[in-house]
């Protein structure tokens, strides 16, 4: 994995380019919007709540800005003012501790009323990622928030995926920290994977041993949905985890290095 990413990194070194000012910007949401969207944020998504009030307002403004970058599409359902907030929060919430965290690979939000099918497949879908967008089931993004014990979190694992993606294919809006600290956390999660699919048996849910890219998404909802368990069960994974995202969920400040 860490040499196909590597010639990955080579291939796709010469077409990047640095990320325009214009996206980095964190410009401050007026008080009405601040408060509009703490009221719509806080009362989903229990990571905000435990912020102060100084990451409250990063927090929002980064969703503000989220949410400028990106067209919406509804399958199914009636637009709605919280539909964006809460999607974008969720690419915040993973992204908190990034400097770089728009995706901007991703122009293209699809959300959908329910489960759903692909092309000729059987099977039902609650969110997936493609190159062409982020596609999620409202009814299951809802769901991911409203339970914090069963390391569930549709939006949190299809961010993750975002991420990734993002940063080995996007022309620009690379995380340079990410990406450095993502190849450290494949060497340092290589022997654990292998482990848990040698036992079959993990703390993880099973799906995280369908491949590195499911165990990296599973790994990254079970952190943000159970911090303190997942830290006793897998310590090894959770301090890669709060190295390669830059935060640490446990705690109320969250970020660990501010600079990056
Ligand atoms: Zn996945």
């Amino acid at each position: 994995m860490l040499s196909f990413l590597r010639k990955l990194n080579h291939f796709f070194a010469p077409q990047r380019l640095e990320l325009p000012a214009q996206l980095i910007t964190e410009e401050s949401v007026s008080e009405e919007i601040f408060n509009r969207y703490s009221y719509i944020i806080g009362s989903r998504i229990q990571y905000f709540n435990e912020l102060s009030a100084e990451l409250k307002q990063k927090f929002i403004n980064r969703v503000h800005n989220y949410i400028r970058q990106k067209q919406f599409h509804y399958i199914g359902l009636e637009p709605k003012e919280e539909i964006p907030i809460l999607t974008a929060s969720s690419a915040v919430q993973v992204t908190f501790g990034l400097k770089s965290y728009m995706m901007q690979h991703f122009k293209n939000i699809y959300i959908l009323a329910d489960a759903y099918r692909m092309d000729n497949d059987e099977e039902l879908y609650i969110g997936h990622v493609a190159p062409e967008g982020i596609y999620l089931s409202w009814k299951h993004f809802l769901f991911g928030y409203s339970d914090n014990t069963d390391n569930i979190n549709v939006a949190v694992h299809e961010m993750s995926h975002a991420l990734l993606f993002n940063n080995y294919f996007a022309k620009y809006g690379v995380d340079k920290n990410f990406r450095a600290n993502y190849e450290k956390f494949s060497t340092t999660t290589g022997p654990i994977l292998a482990d848990v699919i040698t036992r079959r048996k993990s703390y993880l849910r099973n799906y995280a041993l369908t491949n590195i890219h499911e165990f990296w998404a599973v790994s990254v909802e079970a952190f943000f949905e159970n911090p303190a368990t997942l830290k006793e069960n897998m310590p090894q994974l959770y301090e890669a985890l709060c190295s390669v995202l830059n935060q640490d969920p446990e705690t109320t400040h969250k970020i660990l290095k501010p600079e990056l």
